[in-house]
């Protein structure tokens, strides 16, 4: 039977890293970053309820979400945050099902790429939680470096989310990315290999 595991860390953690290793091992990747891109696009139901709650300025001139000006009424008025939630999450959710399903009936093995899996209580929704660690103090050092961002800024978005230690505890499988890519890579090869989705000398998933 194919498994869905739902991949996760913290900002800047190496998700996106992990999730390019896995796909060279055969899983299929389910992005939760894409949907909600997906379930706010040109010309969809998502953005015109969005507009709706939002006013016109929500909108840019090509027809697209105008992400700076609800990312500011969103950061100055929590109560549109979940107003905003409770139109794309559903949206979302039911983009990465259908993503999901496909990928189960051709056989494939999946990873649910969800950033905020334990913010929004998905861990239901998975099979088992792999999630993807390093140090708070890694995770500004690399969003400084990725992003251009001061300290300030970098430590406002890691301390928004739940702290990556205690996201560890929750979790079924850590994939330490403390170290090098290369040391990241070896570490995922021995969890692939531990659960038997690989064996010793081939690395094939399934
Ligand atoms: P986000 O949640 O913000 O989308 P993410 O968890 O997907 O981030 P990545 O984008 O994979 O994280 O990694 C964050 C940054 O750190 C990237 O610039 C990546 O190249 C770098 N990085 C990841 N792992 C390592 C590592 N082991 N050593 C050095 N840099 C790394």
């Amino acid at each position: 039977m194919p498994k869905v595991i739902g991949l996760t860390g913290g900002i800047a953690s190496g998700k996106s890293t992990v999730s390019e290793l896995l796909t060279a091992h055969g899983f299929k990747v389910v992005d939760a970053d894409i949907a909600s891109r997906q379930a706010v696009g040109k010309g969809t139901k998502g953005l015109t309820r969005v507009k709706e709650v939002f006013g016109d300025e929500a909108i840019d001139e090509d027809g697209n979400m105008n992400r700076s000006y609800v990312g500011e009424v969103i950061f100055n008025q929590p109560e549109k945050r979940l107003i905003l939630n409770e139109i794309v999450h559903p949206i979302v959710r039911d983009i990465m099902e259908k993503e999901k399903a496909i990928y189960l009936g051709q056989g494939y093995n999946v990873i649910m790429d969800i950033p905020l899996l334990f913010e929004n209580d998905l861990q239901e929704t998975v099979d088992e939680v792999w999630l993807v660690y390093t140090s708070e103090s890694i995770q500004i050092d690399r969003l400084m470096e990725r992003n251009d961002l001061s300290m300030e800024e970098a430590k406002a978005r890691v301390y928004s989310q739940i702290s990556i230690d205690k996201k560890r505890r929750m979790a079924d499988h850590v994939i330490d990315n403390r170290d090098t890519k290369l040391e990241l890579k070896q570490n995922l090869e021995d969890l692939l290999l531990e659960e038997g989705y690989i064996e010793s000398d081939t690395e094939e998933a399934q």
